[in-house]
């Protein structure tokens, strides 16, 4: 059984490689790496559960940030993994990255390959129901409660799946959805959160025994200041909700790092949502996203210190 008095939060913090434009711009390399829990920036130390350099495989971040979660889930918790981090930081490399091809796929794929192994290794007496349901806020997530005032998300998608290959089509499907506004950044800003629901229920068919867990994949939108994107009118809006809902998550997990007894959910959609599968006995990763060159040192080091501030 995991032990519901372990450390539930663990920050971790990712640098992908420089890219191929920030090489030709002459941009410098800056994380210096000291054992497994160190980067230096300019000097400064920051620490972390794990740091991961550049070169980490999809399958070790996956080891180090999500197999002891999902085994968990499995057995009855609830929990989250989220990554954070400016635009083409990796967010996505790391929660999706390629879903098709086993050496470069990311965290949510692997988890659902976990999740149906396991189901075919138990014995038959176990039946398994698994939901899945992917919700993107385009400016904010449209969040309403239910009469016993459970938050529920309006108008994501849910569904019933039975392979591994179902959960892979629904994400395929959703991502043509995902909202992408064109700012000044060098690539497209993804300016939305994309969650991403793992639902499992089992219940043993002779001693009638029920387990339920739910895992919370979130891709957040990117941190970057809304100054460096060059935004205007309604994309300056939702860039500002944006931030918003950022630091209204950031104050929600710095308050569960240091067992304040006032948690604010209640003060952003998104940790509303996620209220029953942060704190508590839950479990929450969250990978700090980082891009290792010169020209994004101060969007790297606020990134960096979001993550400390959540430890
Ligand atoms: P984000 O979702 O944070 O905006 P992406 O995940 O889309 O960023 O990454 C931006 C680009 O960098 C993509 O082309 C992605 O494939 C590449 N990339 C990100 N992380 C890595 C990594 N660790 N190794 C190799 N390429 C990476
Ligand atoms: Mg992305």
């Amino acid at each position: 059984m995991a032990d519901p008095a372990e450390c539930t939060i663990k920050v971790m913090c990712r640098f992908r490689p420089l890219n191929s434009s920030e090489v030709t711009r002459g941009d410098r390399y800056i994380p210096k790496f000291q054992g497994e829990e160190t980067v230096v920036i300019a000097g400064k130390p920051y620490m972390f559960d794990r740091v991961f350099q550049s070169n980490t495989t999809q399958e070790q971040v996956y080891n180090a940030c999500a197999q002891k979660i999902v085994k968990d889930v499995l057995e009855g918790y609830n929990g989250t993994i989220f990554a954070y981090g400016q635009t083409s930081s990796g967010k996505t490399h790391t929660m999706e990255g390629n879903l098709h091809d086993t050496d470069s796929m990311g965290i949510i794929p692997r988890i659902v390959q976990d999740i149906f192994n396991y189901i075919y290794s138990m014995d038959e007496n176990l039946e398994f129901h698994i939901k899945v349901s992917r919700a993107v806020s385009k400016t904010n997530l449209s969040v309403h409660e239910d009469k016993n005032r459970v938050p529920y998300v309006k108008g994501c998608t849910e569904r019933f799946v039975c392979s591994p290959e179902e959960v892979m089509d629904t994400i395929d499907e959703g991502k043509s959805n995902r909202h992408v506004a064109v700012t000044n950044m060098n690539e497209h800003s993804s300016r939305s959160h994309s969650i991403f629901l793992i639902n499992v229920k089992q219940e043993n068919t002779q001693t009638e025994q029920k387990l339920s867990g739910k895992l919370y994949l979130v891709d957040l939108a990117g941190s970057e200041k809304v100054s460096k994107t060059g935004a205007e009118g309604a994309v300056l809006d939702e860039a500002k909700n944006i931030n918003k809902s950022l630091s209204s998550l950031g104050n929600v997990i710095s308050a569960l790092a240091e067992g304040t007894a006032y948690i604010p959910y209640r003060d952003s959609k998104m940790t509303r949502i996620l209220q029953d599968s942060l704190g508590g006995n839950c479990r929450t990763t969250i990978v700090i996203c980082c891009s290792p060159s010169s020209f994004n040192e101060a969007e790297t080091k606020s990134t960096l210190m979001f993550g400390q501030r959540a430890k």
